[in-house]
């Protein structure tokens, strides 16, 4: 039996001469062979360079769950290739979890690893003391499935080196205290995350002293104690971290040699608006808990999506100015959701413009938290979201009045008028289940809707939707000839010349 400190300090790797035998269950494996020879012996970096590998020869995006980013995406490839550790650097809720989270599932779902121990050691390459010394020393090993981990490791300056690296007691393991006994080795989040991925979120939050630790474990894969002990820890992990860009409010700075250890690739906003739409849709609650079609009509869509990058993106909106703390995409989820939520609970799948609340509160209840007023606007933060709004639906409905058809454009609005109600000598159109029924019928009505959106009118909800979006966006153009009142629209003859 080799002495206990130099087994401390040594790396030990068996390979089929000289290994134990591995028990899986009741039975002993052959680990070197099929189907248990993919699942050890290798790093995180590998499993992920192989992947990566292995996609793009299939042509396969290796990280579909980012919507866009694709220069950000050949950025993170490089690195990865190249076994860097990845800073993500980017104001909150634009990705930077996610992107760890989808660079976690290049990794196999799961690995061979000696049962009971606390960080998974692999049988072949143990980092653990009590690992390594029943690898040399026992004849049979117990192993065991587990799963791959992805470990937060949050930006606390309360965390203390107990938390981030665990408590070890070389001086007990002198005393010839037993390797598994808990007051030797009690496992910290960021050894934890041994073969898998240890994502440190916020990074520059942590107190500098384990920044200082966090440098050596990167780097030489050791951590020495504040008692001046080296402990060694050759745990096998992707390293990955978040911060906020350096101007943001609230954010501590990375110390430089920790910097200096890894790739910074910034995450910004989606650049365009069908990006932020595609993510807005894809996190919706209803989608995302409850696996359903979003049944989320690109109009809505774009509405909301808008509002948010009007606040965001002085380029897109002047009212941006105004605008101190910019919503993220959670915002555009969360108004999805509100907006989705409301027209729920009216009975519908579909929304209508009525499901952004009476004084329009949805898109408030979703806004009030995640925007903050510059110093100085006179405007209060209730009419900077309303002037977000209706430029927002002003834009959307004048994209779709460009859409209309010229050459069927009249026949079409007599068409639904013919349709409408008389009160006082006005024709009143209502939004109802009623008006659907009604004009459904009309394969003028329902072609003209077809072709100014996109065809993707499947059902009556959506039907109803599509038609009152047209008749909004003709009382927003053509003043004249359609007014918006209560539930529904006044609509006004047309002359041909007028149309
Ligand atoms: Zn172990």
């Amino acid at each position: 039996m080799r002495d206990i400190e130099s087994l401390l300090y040594e790396d030990v790797q068996v390979n089929p001469s000289n290994a134990p035998h591995f028990i899986l269950g009741e039975e002993q494996i052959d680990i070197w062979a099929e189907p248990y020879a993919q699942y050890h012996s290798r790093t995180p970096v590998d499993y992920v360079r192989n992947r990566i590998l292995e996609m793009e020869k299939k042509g396969q995006d290796p990280f579909p769950d980012i919507v866009g980013k694709t220069k950000e995406k050949e950025l993170v490839k490089t690195a990865l290739f190249s076994g860097s550790p990845i800073l993500f650097r980017g104001e909150k809720g634009y990705g930077k979890t996610t992107f760890s989270k989808s660079i976690a599932k290049l990794l196999p779902e799961k690995l061979i690893a000696v049962k009971g121990c606390k960080i998974y050691d692999d049988p072949i390459h143990p980092s653990c003391f009590s690992c390594k010394h029943k690898v040399l020393n026992q004849e049979a090993i117990e192993v065991t499935w587990v799963p791959t981990v992805w470990v937060r490791i949050p930006g606390d300056p309360m965390l203390t080196t107990r938390q981030l690296v665990g408590g070890i007691s070389i001086q007990k393991i002198r005393e010839g205290y037993d390797l598994d006994h808990p007051e030797v080795f009690i496992p910290g989040r960021a050894i934890k995350a041994n073969r898998g991925v240890g994502y440190f979120d916020e990074l520059g939050a942590l107190p500098t002293s384990l920044q200082t630790l966090l440098h050596e474990l990167f780097e030489e894969h050791q951590v020495t104690t504040t008692e001046g002990d080296i402990v060694p820890f050759k745990i096998s992990t992707l390293e990955l971290a978040s911060t906020n860009p350096a101007n943001y409010r609230g954010t501590s700075p990375i110390k430089e040699p920790l910097l200096d250890r890894m790739e910074a690739i910034d995450i910004g906003p989606p650049e365009t608006l069908s990006e932020e739409v595609e993510i807005g849709l894809r996190n919706m609650y209803v989608v995302k808990a409850l696996k359903k079609d979003p049944k989320f009509p690109v109009w809505h869509a774009k509405i909301l999506a808008r509002v948010i990058r009007f606040a965001r993106d002085e380029a897109e909106s002047s009212t941006a100015k105004k605008v101190q703390s910019h919503p993220s995409c959670r915002g555009t989820i969360k108004l999805f959701d509100h907006v989705k939520s409301r027209a729920l609970r009216s009975g519908r799948e579909v929304p209508l413009i009525a499901d952004y609340g009476e004084q329009f509160e949805m898109v408030e209840l979703a806004l009030g938290g995640r925007l903050e007023i510059e110093y100085g606007v006179k405007q209060t933060k209730r009419e900077i979201i309303q002037e977000l709004l209706t430029e927002a639906v002003r834009v959307t409905c004048k994209e779709y009045y460009d859409r209309m058809p010229p050459a069927t454009f009249e026949a079409f609005y007599k068409e639904i008028m013919s349709k409408a109600q008389r009160f006082d000598g006005e024709a009143y159109l209502p939004i109802s289940k009623e008006t659907a029924d009604n004009l459904q019928g009309s394969s003028m009505i329902v072609g003209v809707l077809g072709e100014v959106f996109d065809g993707k009118i499947d059902d009556k909800e959506t039907f109803l939707s599509a038609l009152e979006m047209a008749l909004h966006s003709v009382s927003l153009c053509l003043t004249k000839y359609a007014e918006k009142r209560g539930p529904g629209y006044i609509l006004r003859e047309m002359t041909a010349s007028e149309a």
